[in-house]
C-alpha cells in the first residue's frame, strides 16, 4: 500500500487535512490516537509509564495525567527517552497492524514528530502542512486558549520550519483560507491515487 506520512507543526492543520483525506476515501492512521488508545487503562503500557515515572503521573482514576508527564519530560532529555522507549514501539506496531487490514487505496500516516523522532523512511512519501509561525501561534491561540509565551516554548522544541519543507516530498501551503486549502488536497489526492494504481499490486 502506499504510505504517505502527514506532518507539520503544532497548529499547522495536520487534523484537518487528515480528517479530509479521510473523506475522500484515504485510510488514515493518526499516531497521537494510537498513543491516547495504547495508554487508556486498563493498559502494559500504561502500567510501564507508571513503573518507570511513578504513580504521580496517574490520577485518581488510574488514567494518565497527560500534561504532568509532558512537564516531566519537557526539559529532561533522559526521561523523554525513557518515555520514547516505551511508547514509539508500541505505537509502530499497532500502526503497522492497522496499515494490514487497510482496505482504501493508500494511506496516510498522521506523525506530528516525524522529524524530531527521525521517521522519515517509515512512509513512501513525507507530506508536510506547512504555515508561517505567527499563524501557527495565532490558531493555536485560538484553538488551546495557550498564551504566546507557553506557544513559542512548544515551537521552540520542534524542528524548524526550513528543515521540515527540505524534507518534503509534498507540501501543503495552509496559510490561505479553507477554499485553497480543499485545492491542494484535492490535488494531492488525485496524485495519489494515480500513484497508488501504478504500484505493483500484491496477490
Ligand atoms: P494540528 O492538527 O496541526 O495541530 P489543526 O488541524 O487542529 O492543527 O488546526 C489548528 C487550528 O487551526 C484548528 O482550530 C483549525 O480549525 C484551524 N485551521 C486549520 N486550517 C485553517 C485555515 N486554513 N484557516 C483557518 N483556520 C484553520
Amino acid at each position: 500500500m502506499l504510505t504517505i506520512a502527514l506532518t507539520g507543526g503544532i497548529g499547522s492543520g495536520k487534523t484537518t487535512v487528515s480528517d479530509r483525506f479521510a473523506e475522500l476515501g484515504a485510510g488514515v492512521i493518526d499516531t497521537d490516537l494510537l498513543s491516547r488508545e495504547l495508554t487508556a487503562p486498563p493498559s502494559p503500557v500504561l502500567d510501564r509509564i507508571a513503573e518507570v515515572f511513578g504513580a504521580k503521573i496517574l490520577d485518581a482514576d488510574g488514567a494518565l495525567e497527560r500534561a504532568r508527564l509532558r512537564q516531566l519530560v519537557f526539559q529532561d532529555h533522559e526521561a523523554r527517552a525513557r518515555l520514547e522507549a516505551i511508547l514509539h514501539p508500541a505505537i509502530k506496531n499497532l500502526m503497522l497492524q492497522r496499515l494490514a487490514v487497510l482496505q482504501t487505496p493508500y494511506a496516510i500516516l498522521v506523525i506530528p514528530l516525524l522529524f524530531e523522532t527521525g521517521q522519515q523512511d517509515l512512509a513512501d512519501r513525507v507530506l508536510v502542512v506547512d504555515v508561517p509561525e505567527q499563524v501557527q501561534i495565532e490558531r493555536v491561540k485560538r484553538r488551546n486558549g495557550l498564551d504566546e509565551d507557553e506557544i513559542r516554548r512548544i515551537l521552540s522544541s520542534q524542528v524548524s520550519r526550513r528543515e521540515r519543507t527540505a524534507g518534503a516530498d509534498d507540501r501543503i501551503d495552509n496559510s490561505g483560507d479553507p477554499a485553497a486549502l480543499e485545492a491542494q488536497i484535492q490535488r494531492l489526492h488525485a496524485r495519489y491515487l494515480v500513484m497508488a494504481a501504478a504500484r505493483p499490486q500484491r496477490a
